[in-house]
């Protein structure tokens, strides 16, 4: 067993689960945590059952993860031990990714884009700082915040903006008509942000999706100040959309089955894409969704990828956890 100060932090892909401590309401409720004692790379949860005769018993599951962080780690651990080595990485030229995996209220929103404590902000004080380094004052920070609902792209930092993604020849997934801001300080990186946080949850046009239902994507180009057209880095933060939202979830209007049944589809295809990635297989079948599309510059060549699945504590969502925990140990 390996302790978690010593997992390799720069593997290609890693797989890391985060569990979100009981809300007050929770606690109120007096709803029980699935699993108290969580151990180090690994993690119990007991899935209640109920049979036919309505006795209860419990089924013992374990996974093994790259890392798990239990309701005790904050986001800035959390960001030594995930982003952190992404941003290195991109600072040589390479892409990477990170992902906030699991069911709606899990915390995904909580670990990567949380407005002040996010890894997205974590990231990007040391990627400022970087800049101001001798070797990087070539390059400048941009930018840009978009969302995939019902697999379609929309520009959150232009009004809801549609966009569609296209190949530059060179191995770049390029979203044409994606705003991009330059950005070299927090409190303004800070201020584009929120600005992208509204029309994500009330966009103008009023077609806007709830934010369980969408995957918002929040990346970071390093580009030479001389030639902006290059990209010299790649850093994708990304808040998926909430896993429970299965085609057999027996969602009642077909608007929210067909909702359903796209964020399934991507997240299939996301997973297939990663695998594949592990494997170092020829083919990868980033057709499949949207989502695999826009990603693929950053699954091929030089890329990393950090994935943080998210569970809640609570027993009533054990089965969600369950299936969390069965996607993440697939993923690798
Ligand atoms: P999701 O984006 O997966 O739907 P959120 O990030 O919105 O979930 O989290 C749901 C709620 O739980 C929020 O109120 C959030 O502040 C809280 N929360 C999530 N993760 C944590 C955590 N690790 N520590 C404390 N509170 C958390
Ligand atoms: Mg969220």
């Amino acid at each position: 067993n390996t302790k978690a100060g010593q997992s390799d932090l720069n593997q290609k892909i890693r797989v890391c689960v985060r569990k979100r401590p009981l809300s007050r309401k929770e606690v109120e409720r007096a709803e029980k945590d699935i699993a108290p004692t969580v151990g180090i790379r690994s993690i119990n949860i007991n899935e209640p059952k109920m049979k036919v005769d309505l006795t209860k018993y419990v089924e013992q599951h374990s996974f093994t993860f790259d890392e798990v962080f239990d309701v005790d780690a904050d986001n800035q651990e959390l960001y030594q031990r995930t982003a952190l080595p992404l941003v290195k990485y991109v600072f040589g030229g390479g892409k990477a990714t990170c992902f906030a995996y699991g069911q709606t209220g899990s915390g995904k929103t909580f670990t990567m884009l949380d407005q002040k404590h996010g890894l997205y902000v974590l990231a990007a004080r040391d990627i400022f700082a970087m800049l101001k380094q001798p070797q990087y004052q070539h390059l400048s920070a941009w930018i840009g915040f978009y969302e995939i609902y019902q697999g379609q792209l929309y520009d959150l930092l232009n009004d809801r903006k549609k966009l569609f993604a296209r190949e530059d020849g060179k191995q770049n997934v390029v979203i044409a008509g994606l705003k991009e801001f330059p950005i070299d300080n927090v409190d303004n990186l800070m201020q584009v942000f929120e600005f992208g946080s509204q029309a994500r949850s009330t966009g103008s046009t009023g077609a806007n999706a709830d934010s369980s239902r969408s995957h918002a994507i929040l990346q970071v180009l390093l580009k030479p100040r001389k030639n902006r057209k290059k990209i010299a880095g790649k850093l994708s933060f990304i808040d998926l959309a909430g896993s429970e939202r299965g085609a057999d979830r027996g969602d009642a209007d077909t608007k929210t089955r067909m909702e359903g049944a796209e964020i399934n589809k991507s997240l299939l295809a996301l997973k297939e894409c990663i695998r594949a990635l592990d494997q170092d297989k020829r083919h990868t079948p980033f057709r499949q969704s949207k989502l695999t599309q826009v990603l693929k510059d950053s699954f091929v060549g030089n890329s990393r990828t950090c994935m943080i699945a998210t569970i809640s504590p609570n027993q009533s969502n054990s089965e969600h956890t369950l299936n969390t925990l069965r996607y993440a140990d697939r993923v690798k």
